[in-house]
Parts: C-alpha cells; sequence; structure tokens
C-alpha cells in the first residue's frame, strides 16, 4: 500500500512507495507516520497528517531553488529520542511544526493536522496563491536568507 506525500514545491500531492529522499539527505529513509510514529506501510495511515516532502521530480528542482546544489547533503543533527527534530517558537515553547504558506506554528499534530485538512482549507495564504504556482511564502523568505547570507559571505 502506498501513501501520500504534499509537494510543497509545487503544491500537489504524490505517491510513494515507502521510503523518499528528503531534502538534504543522501539517501532515502522509511517514511514515518506523523502521528504514530510508525512506518507509513506498517498499517492503516490514510487519515494520518501528510508528510511535506518534495516529491522525486521536484526534489532537485526545489534544492536549486533554496540555493544548493540538489546534491548537497548534511549530517543528520542531534535529534530527540522520538527522532524528530525539535521546533521552536519565537517564545521557545515547542512546536510541531510551521505551516510553510502562512508560517503559523502548530503546538500539536492535531492542530496541524486541521489545518491541512481539505487541501489546507483552513490556511487563507494557501488558499488564496494555490492556483497561481507561487512558491509557499515563508519558503521565499528563507531563500531570502540564504541569499542575503552569500552575499555577506562574498563580500
Ligand atoms: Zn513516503
Ligand atoms: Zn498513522
Ligand atoms: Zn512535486
Ligand atoms: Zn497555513
Amino acid at each position: 500500500m502506498s501513501h501520500r506525500h504534499f509537494c510543497d514545491y509545487e503544491g500537489h500531492y504524490w505517491d510513494c512507495e515507502g521510503a523518499a529522499v528528503r531534502l538534504f539527505a543522501p539517501e532515502a529513509s522509511i517514511c514515518m507516520c506523523l502521528n504514530h510514529g510508525v512506518p507509513m506501510e506498517e498499517g492503516d495511515h490514510s487519515e494520518c497528517s501528510v508528510e511535506l516532502l518534495s516529491c522525486p521530480k521536484h526534489r532537485a528542482d526545489h534544492m536549486r531553488a533554496m540555493g544548493y546544489d540538489p546534491e548537497y547533503t548534511v549530517e543528520p543533527r542531534d535529534q530527540d529520542a522520538e527522532g524528530s527534530p525539535m521546533f521552536k517558537d519565537e517564545a521557545g515553547i515547542r512546536i510541531v511544526g510551521f505551516c510553510l504558506w502562512c508560517n503559523k506554528n502548530f503546538y500539536s499534530m492535531d492542530e496541524s493536522e486541521a489545518h491541512t485538512a481539505n487541501e489546507m482549507a483552513d490556511c487563507p495564504v494557501f488558499q488564496e496563491l494555490k492556483d497561481q504556482h507561487f512558491m509557499p511564502p515563508v519558503l521565499e523568505m528563507m531563500l531570502e536568507d540564504v541569499r542575503l547570507r552569500d552575499d555577506e559571505a562574498e563580500r
């Protein structure tokens, strides 16, 4: 049974067979359910959160758009016990993630799920931009950041 990801580069769903190459990862890794913490291929996760992941077709474009060579990888950093990266909001409160479109912080998986349900019906920014093939605004901000840092490095 395959599962779906949401390609946040172009904004479309795609089917995954169980493992995928994540951005900055040197090789494919098993997809874990964001809600259950078990491999997506074990059991039925059709109702669970969909992991944002650029599809194999757009991964290279996504890397380039962020200013990196598609072959560029980083060693996995220290992760917490559950193996999920730590996020914090401005106040230092732990978040499980944030919306790439409207930058809303998610403090629980339920919140993130509610926000991304029904093709992100809850996200005003996505609803406004989805037909225009824009990049998520937050992604664009991150790119801007990378560009600024590159400029500084060259000086
Ligand atoms: Zn997958
Ligand atoms: Zn699940
Ligand atoms: Zn894609
Ligand atoms: Zn949003």
